[in-house]
């Protein structure tokens, strides 16, 4: 079956494809994650291969054929292009890590409404937001692996079930989730948390105002999804816009 689509999209990737055709993949908002081939997409009269670029957000229409893995890019125009976001190497970073995890932990053609608004909200905090981009992306992080399935567990000690948790430091095994200042000792910990920390993730959890903010912590908090996100799913290779944090 062949039908017209037209849904908006964040562009992931774009790739040069024979002389004159660029193959795109796209986070898109009705239709979840897509390749798709621009035909003489690479000319500089194609005004769709000119705003098809990496970060941006489109107003789209696509040519879709369920027998084809490869769909027909037919029309495309700009919502937003991020200029600012552009600008700045931190917030590109960032950026950049929110379009790997979107490339690499969704499925293809499979909706999900709520993580596409999610991430045209961040990105568009990335543009406008005086905020640092580590805080930013922390929040989406932990937006995003709830979204995926794999929300960290940080109400109770997962051993005594205590839940007063705030204030000393605690331990994390990724399988079972948290333990409190006396469970640690006896089970095996595969992270451990400072007090701080652990307050800090709490505040991305719920959307906290963060008290005293430092990039350290922020980038720790990251650090620590990662190696989260790693154990549970071992192909993902981690977040490479982020190296330089290790
Ligand atoms: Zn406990």
């Amino acid at each position: 079956m062949s039908e017209i689509i037209k849904t908006e999209a964040i562009v992931l990737n774009k790739l040069n494809y024979g002389d004159t055709s660029s193959i795109v993949s796209l986070f898109t908002k009705d239709n979840g994650r897509l390749s798709a081939i621009i035909k003489g997409g690479r000319s500089p009269k194609s005004k769709i291969g000119l705003i098809v670029d990496p970060l941006n957000h489109l107003q789209i229409i696509i040519y879709n054929k369920d027998t084809r893995d490869l769909q027909i890019l037919s029309g495309a125009d700009i919502i937003s292009h991020f200029p600012k976001l552009k600008e700045d190497f931190d917030k590109l970073k960032y950026s950049y890590a929110v379009i790997e995890l979107l490339k690499k932990l969704t499925a293809e053609h499979e909706s999900h409404v709520r993580l596409f608004n999610g991430s045209v909200r961040i990105l568009s905090l990335m543009e406008s937001s005086n905020e640092h981009p580590a805080l930013i992306f922390g929040r989406y992080f932990i937006f995003f692996l709830k979204e995926i399935g794999y929300e960290i567990q940080l109400d109770s000690c997962c051993v005594c079930g205590r839940t007063n948790l705030k204030g000393t430091d605690l331990g994390y095994n990724f399988e079972m989730g948290i333990l409190c200042e006396h469970c640690r000792v006896d089970h095996l910990e595969t992270y451990s948390l400072s007090a701080e920390l652990f307050t800090y993730i709490i505040c991305l959890k719920s959307s906290k105002k963060i008290e005293t903010f430092n990039t350290a912590t922020a980038e720790k908090a990251i650090i620590f999804m990662e190696r989260y996100l790693k154990y549970h799913i071992p192909d993902f290779s981690g977040i490479q816009s982020l190296q330089l944090l290790k």
